[in-house]
């Protein structure tokens, strides 16, 4: 199988020196490129930027803004079998980037911020798409709500739900514990353990997930 898998962070330009983004460090990213790779699949890894090495034998491509993630994504995701959206992208950017840096002036200042680009959904909504699509939500509340929400309004073949409001579990972290959501209806828990350990089970149900949809095909 080939796979296209977002991770890490996006960095929103304020001006030449500073940024919006956030904490994600791309480890759950990683380690289902890692784990791909390790069973014998082929990985696009496109990364935000992270303090991890990425994987030697995976295609990388380094990205910095969010409207670079949705170029790189559009650009290879035909060429796969699964696109696998882990990063977490920015909601919003500043509506325009000083081209020299913001002086400090008066007490307060505001920033306009626009929506970016939702790389998942357009990816779900493309058409005629021969790509499985999994998306991630990390919510601090209502988790598995939220997720199937997610899942029907992006068009997901799957959602994998995480609660981020635990330090021990989510971002940064080196454990998860996650809700796999099918479009069924179906839930599947994975219960708390390292990334790498959640990354073989993910990548297990990603495999099962392809063959039921070649068998249906032929
Ligand atoms: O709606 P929300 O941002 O919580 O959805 C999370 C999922 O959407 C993740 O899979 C993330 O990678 C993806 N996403 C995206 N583009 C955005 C925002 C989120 O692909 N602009």
């Amino acid at each position: 199988m080939k796979f296209l898998i977002t991770a890490g962070p996006t960095r929103e330009p304020i001006d030449p020196v500073r940024y919006i983004s956030n904490r994600s460090s791309g480890k759950m990213g990683y380690s289902i490129a890692e784990t791909a790779l390790e069973a014998g699949h082929d990985v696009i890894l496109i990364s935000g930027p992270v303090n991890i090495d990425p994987p030697p034998h995976a295609k990388f491509v380094s990205v910095s803004t969010s409207d670079e993630m949705f170029d790189a994504v559009h650009q290879h995701a035909d060429k796969c079998d699964i696109c696998v959206l882990c990063a977490a992208v920015a909601d919003y950017k500043p509506a325009a980037v000083s081209p020299t840096k913001i002086k400090k002036r008066g007490e307060r200042i505001s920033l306009e911020l626009i929506r970016t680009r939702d790389i998942l959904d357009s990816l779900g909504h493309r058409q005629d798409r021969r790509f499985l699509v999994v998306g991630f939500a990390a919510e601090t509340n209502d988790l598995e709500q939220n997720a199937m929400q997610k899942l029907r309004d992006k068009n997901c073949d799957l959602m994998i739900a995480n609660d981020v409001s635990s330090a021990n579990s989510g971002m940064e972290s080196d454990a998860n514990e996650l809700t796999v959501l099918f479009q069924n209806g179906e839930r599947q828990k994975i219960s708390r353990a390292p990334k790498k350990n959640i990354a073989r089970e993910l990548v297990k149900i990603f495999q099962i997930l392809q063959q039921k949809r070649l068998t249906k095909k032929m």
